[in-house]
């Protein structure tokens, strides 16, 4: 059994900010191994057993960890408390790539596979927020909206968490124009989007301050042994997470 890789960053806060990687979980074939998606190709038995592993090496309560359900929009929810669905229900999430929560020790987590976990913090209050970002999210001004529900930008920080990167995402025409106009000429690279630095920008048109702006960087579709990425591998591959709580002082 090879142990869990995390990728945490310090916020000097009480909150965690912290990015799953591949490894620690039992999820075999395209879900090698630590598969924190919800894909039904993929036994529910490995999916909770993988989750109950990361809960168990953070020390947080499964039963706090909230997510919502991925549909590349801008929708952000406030979420009182968790409610058991991380190993329950596994998946009837309501909608919402960005989530928000102002109570300690809830667990927002939320998934990706090429698109970016970003994880937001206060150093003022114990608010800390989460979102999913593909190039459609981040158009659509998820990071924005989430930045605008955590509040107070000036007093937060945010961690973009491992996604594909420009040398593996080569977009059409449409997608890199309505980068180029929404986040500038510099995340068009050649025939591709660089997300991370389009989420940057997002990030501090929203008022966070550029150097609270932490980039974990890596790509996901250049690193098979580590990462999942929907681009390489398709349907049936799995999802790598971004989890962020406060812990409660
Ligand atoms: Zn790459």
């Amino acid at each position: 059994m090879s142990a869990l890789e995390l990728i945490e960053v310090p916020t000097g806060t009480a909150a965690r900010a912290v990015f799953t990687t591949r490894a620690g979980g039992v999820s075999e074939g395209g879900f090698t191994s630590l598969n924190l998606g919800n894909d039904r190709q993929d036994p529910d038995a490995r999916i909770r057993e993988n989750r109950a592993r990361l809960c168990a090496e953070l020390g947080i309560d499964p039963g706090r960890v909230c997510m919502g359900r991925q549909v590349h929009g801008a929708g952000v929810r406030e979420v009182p408390d968790g409610d058991g669905g991380f190993l329950g229900h596994l998946r009837d999430w309501p909608d919402g790539d960005g989530m928000v929560t102002a109570t300690p020790g809830v667990a927002l987590a939320v998934l990706g596979a090429d698109c970016l976990p970003v994880l937001l913090w206060r150093r003022d209050t114990h608010r800390v927020g989460a979102a999913h970002a593909g190039w459609r999210g981040l158009v659509a001004g998820v990071l924005e909206a989430t930045a605008r529900a955590l509040g107070s930008p000036g007093e937060a920080g945010a961690a973009v968490g491992p996604g594909i990167g420009p040398c593996c995402y080569p977009v059409s025409g449409e997608v890199r124009d309505a980068f180029a106009g929404r986040f500038g000429a510099e995340v068009v690279v050649g025939e591709a989007v660089d997300l991370a630095a389009a989420a940057r920008r997002a990030l501090v048109a929203a008022g966070i301050p550029d150097e609270a702006v932490v980039t974990v960087g890596g790509c996901t579709a250049c690193a098979p042994g580590r990462f999942y990425s929907y681009r390489r591998d398709g349907a049936g591959t799995g999802r790598q997470a971004g989890i962020v709580w406060a812990e409660a002082a």
